[in-house]
């Protein structure tokens, strides 16, 4: 995967916010606690130690 790009997403548990690279500028990214089987994703850990994907529509 290609990184051209950073953003900053939101963690679920506790909207902590941490950066992260994402393949495009202008992609829409998608917080989920749960592990879906498709689609671009990386897994984030947040300043307090939560883990969840963030998928990239
Ligand atoms: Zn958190």
């Amino acid at each position: 995967m290609q990184v051209t790009a950073i953003r900053e997403v939101e963690c679920p548990e506790c909207t902590k916010r941490t950066t992260i690279s994402v393949p495009r500028d202008g992609v829409e990214l998608k917080p989920s606690r749960s592990r879906k089987a498709f689609g671009d994703h990386t897994k984030v850990t947040c300043a307090n130690g939560h883990s969840y994907w963030v998928y990239f529509c």
